[in-house]
């Protein structure tokens, strides 16, 4: 019998009442259904702001450190059942188990970092100006939060969002990517279970041009968080821009490592193997650019080619596997037609460049590793996202043509460079033009405990994890009490 899920409104686990749904199927093995979800529309997603919206008059009014304990209770539940999100997340999008692993241990971390923060919240005390007055700034809950997430990381991106959200006294309504429903019912059951109360989460399966759209354009959803595709991305902060909403977005990346000609070249070659074929190259902050130092350019290559055409792909679940398929059938398209483009723009071929089969890989999206040298800066495989395993090697013949090369793109989400020069290394970090800049190690690696986001095309100056994510999903408030007993004017009374 097929499984099927719901949706969650106001605390109950409900189908759409139009009895509709959609398929999710594993992309290692399309015979694999893993169940039906609700495809829900705008009924249901006034029905689920309603809620949240109801429950915002009282959740804010928890005290932020119990709003804490119970993010605090989250965290161990995640963590007691990790295994087994982790093994529903490689059977819905493929990435291979260790990864899975950490896409939720990433939630767990976020869970306990941020239930602390529910006895902090700091605002700001200050003098005030006259006499007998007092002054301070707080932080206060915005409302109903409209959280839209892709789903290359079904667990971490949702609680990076939710848990700040939540802790701040806001509600939240979660529509999670159409590939990836399952990892978001077993968030939304574990919130459930630690005692989160009815319509403070609540969950709307569907397709982003129905659900997502009319959440984004509810009159009652005070705050979009956003993160996924430029294009998306773009349309959502019109929208938004109309109806004066608050708005974060977190969108794509063309992330590059430079390796210097005094870099560590073995160390090298496992950062961008790492970096550009981790989740088959499904990573906002994949490393889709290597630029390198024309010296040592043609060594660090042989080996990376050899590394890659050494790397097991197959069903994720496998734990002998390195690489899991694509995500769907619109994805592998995509990337088949970039390398079209790539040969078409006269870059050469080094390794892969095509479909992956051999053995039970027929039926699903896998893609062999790829890798494209003689790439100039203005090619499109440069210049635009591909997300998948195809990495572009561009050839420098300095440390300022590096930087110049790393800039060039519209996106500046993350960034490496490998050498053994400190002076480099901090031209690097003030020249780079992106939200992360790693110094030795790849462009994938995050923590969750600092600030995470891009510049230019990947985003609107937000950022979310740290210290900063609380600024999106807070309001300041500035409050003066005068306890002196008269009318005291500010800038007139005390004026020279
Ligand atoms: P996507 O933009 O296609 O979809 C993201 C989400 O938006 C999904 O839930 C989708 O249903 C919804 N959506 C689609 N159309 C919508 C609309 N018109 N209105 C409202 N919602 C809509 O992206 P994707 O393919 O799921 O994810 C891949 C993209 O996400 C890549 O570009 C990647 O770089 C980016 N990404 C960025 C970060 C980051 O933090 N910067 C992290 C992960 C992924």
């Amino acid at each position: 019998m097929t499984d099927q899920f719901k949706n969650y409104i106001d605390g109950n686990w409900l189908m759409a009442p139009s009895g509709k749904t959609f398929e999710n199927r594993s992309p290692a093995d399309r015979n694999d259904l893993i169940g039906v979800f609700p495809a829900s529309g705008p009924a249901e997603v006034d029905a689920a702001v309603g809620a949240a919206r109801g429950a915002f008059a009282g959740w804010r009014l928890v005290p932020a450190p119990k709003r804490g304990e119970i993010l605090y209770r989250v965290g161990e539940l995640l963590r007691k059942n990790k295994e087994e999100i982790a093994r529903g997340m490689t059977r819905e999008m493929g990435k291979v188990l260790k990864e899975t692993r950490g896409d939720v241990q990433e939630g767990i971390d976020t869970a306990f970092y941020v239930a602390g923060e529910g006895r902090r919240l700091f605002g700001e005390t200050t003098p005030a100006e006259l006499p007998n007055k007092f002054a301070m700034s707080v932080r206060m809950p915005i409302g109903v939060c409209a959280l839209i997430t892709p789903w290359n990381f079904p667990m971490a991106i949702p609680t990076w969002k939710m848990f700040p959200a939540l802790v701040c006294g806001n509600t939240v309504v979660l529509k999670p990517a159409e590939d990836t429903p399952l990892t978001a019912v077993k968030l939304v059951e574990i919130l459930s279970e630690a005692g989160v109360p009815p319509g403070v989460v609540n969950l709307i399966h569907g397709r982003g041009e129905e659900v997502g759209a009319a959440l984004v354009r509810h009159p009652q959803v005070q705050l979009v968080s956003f993160t996924g595709s430029a294009t998306v991305g773009r349309e959502i902060a019109s929208a938004c821009g109309q109806s004066l909403k608050r708005v974060s977005l977190e969108l794509g990346g063309k992330n590059a490592q430079i390796v210097m000609d005094d870099g560590d070249i073995e160390l090298a070659v496992e950062g961008a193997l790492w970096g550009a074929f981790g989740t088959t190259g499904q990573r906002c902050t994949a490393t889709s650019r290597l630029i390198l130092h024309r010296q040592i350019a043609k060594k660090l290559t042989d080996m990376l080619v050899a590394r890659a055409r050494g790397l097991r792909i197959g069903d994720g679940l496998d734990e002998s596997v390195d690489m899991g398929p694509l995500i769907n059938e619109a994805a592998r398209e995509k990337v088949l037609g970039y390398i079209d483009v790539g040969k078409r723009e006269g870059a050469r071929l080094l390794t892969g460049g095509a479909i992956y089969k051999s053995g039970s890989s027929a039926n699903g999206f896998f893609f062999e590793p790829t890798i494209f040298d003689q790439v100039k800066p203005d090619m499109r495989i440069a210049q635009e996202e591909i997300f998948g395993p195809v990495l572009s090697i561009l050839e420098v013949n300095s440390f300022e043509e590096a930087i110049e090369v790393l800039n060039s793109t519209a996106y500046g989400l993350s960034s490496s460079i490998y050498t053994q020069d400190v002076t480099r290394a901090f031209r690097a970090m003030r020249d780079i033009e992106a939200g992360i800049t790693y110094i030795n190690g790849p462009t994938i690696g995050a923590e969750v405990h600092l600030p995470f986001g891009g510049v230019k095309d990947t985003g609107n100056g937000h950022r979310e994890a740290g210290t900063t994510v609380y600024d999106i999903f807070t309001e300041w408030k500035s409050v003066y009490v005068d306890y002196s007993g008269k009318l005291q004017k500010a800038q007139i009374d005390n004026a020279e």
